[in-house]
């Protein structure tokens, strides 16, 4: 194989373009071989600059490299360093990726404005793989071009190894049992079901961070008794394997959220979880303000209802007009002015407005139907159709 790629490098404009490296200065046996990467296979740039160089009769190799300011003779202690950091995390597979520095853009450009691209290679791509080849050796994790769990990269400008850790994506469902606590980050509220979900999955990942994506909310003083679809990222996480059903149970001990179905995911589950569209049966407690003579007539928000944007939350909403569905509707009578309804809706119906008619900005309404004013003294969510 030797002789066949001399062969080749003896060709005069490859040899030519060797000489104009070799002219420019002192340059290491990796920088000149990656001038001609593109020559001969199944041999490293370091083997085409020693073999161009002795074909040439250049010599030894230089001490310095005016190409690569040396990074290939340190490269060996980016991998320890990389692999002492490695060793640190729970993981599959890793990817090497550079950070170029200005410096190194630089003298890349002024090398091929010299010498021509003909047969070169990018001096990123070498790094890339040889760091990689050298990492592997070191840690035996399998790399992974497409979605590895790490990502190590090497930081020219900083001169420094930096490991992008991917999120770990668990879906699931989940229950809130009790009102009074936001799904995610709201205002003045402390508690969140997404800061009770998240609060055993970072102890046991030892992660940095965390976001929750769901298939709608419930209000904040509604209750979800059925199991609402989400996916949870972990971000920066140390650790990947956990014992799903530990946190399950851990979660549970809140007594105020529960989660079923717990698997690991990806990101792809994302977007589909957040377009999902479910119908819901709600269980609504309504006051009406006077006693109520004739409760069938509630069946007349049967179809379609024309709800404009609620005042509630006018605030943060389009003032828009949407045209919702409301599938079935059935009544427990508590009193004469108390009612336990239970109203089937299509995915964004509201539900408070549709009892209240919303100073006539849902039509028809429960308390229009009735002509008689209607309050909701408790909301829950309590199927979520498929
Ligand atoms: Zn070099």
């Amino acid at each position: 194989m030797k002789k066949e790629a001399l062969k080749e490098f003896r060709k005069p404009e490859v040899a030519a373009v060797a000489k104009e490296v070799l002219k420019r200065g002192p340059v290491c046996d990796n920088c000149l071989g990656r001038q001609a990467a593109q020559v001969s296979t199944g041999m490293t740039n370091r083997d085409r600059g020693k073999a161009l160089r002795q074909m040439l009769g250049a010599g030894r190799e230089p001490a310095k490299c005016g190409v690569c300011m040396g990074i290939f003779k340190r490269i060996d202690g980016y991998a320890d360093a990389a692999a002492k950091r490695l060793a640190k995390l729970e993981y599959e597979t890793f990817l090497v990726g550079t950070k170029m520095s200005c410096d190194f853009i630089r003298s890349e450009e002024s090398l091929w404005e010299d010498v021509g691209i003909d047969y070169c290679e990018s001096i990123r791509s070498e790094l890339n793989r040889e760091l990689g080849k050298l990492i592997w050796k070191k840690v035996k994790h399998e790399v992974d071009e497409k979605s590895p769990d790490v990502l190590v990269i090497l930081n020219l400008e900083k001169d420094r190894i930096d490991l992008q850790v991917k999120s770990l994506f668990i879906s699931g469902g989940y229950k809130k049992l009790v009102r009074g606590i936001p799904q995610t980050k709201w205002d003045k509220y402390r508690e969140t079901v997404e800061d009770i979900i998240a609060a055993p999955l970072l102890k046991a990942t030892g992660g940095e961070g965390h976001s929750m994506h769901a298939a709608g909310r419930e209000d904040i003083d509604a209750r979800c008794l059925d199991w609402r679809p989400f996916v949870f990222e972990i971000k920066n996480p140390v650790r990947r394997k956990i014992d799903l059903r530990l946190m399950r149970a851990k979660i549970k001990k809140s007594g105020k959220v529960e989660v079923s179905g717990l698997s690991f995911s990806d990101k792809k589950q994302v977007p589909i979880v957040k377009s999902m569209r479910h119908d819901k049966t709600y269980s609504v407690l309504v006051e009406f303000e006077r006693p109520v003579k004739s409760i069938e007539a509630v069946e007349g928000v049967k179809g379609y209802v024309s709800q404009r944007t609620p005042t509630r939350v006018m605030h943060r909403r389009a003032d828009l007009t949407r045209k919702r569905r409301v599938i079935d509707i059935s009544w427990k009578r508590i009193n004469n002015k108390n009612f336990e309804l239970q109203i089937k809706g299509e995915a964004g119906l509201y539900v408070k407005e549709l009892v209240t008619g919303d100073s006539g900005r849902t039509k028809p309404s429960i308390a229009g139907l009735l002509g008689n004013p209607a309050a909701v003294k408790a909301l829950d969510v309590i199927k979520i159709w498929d």
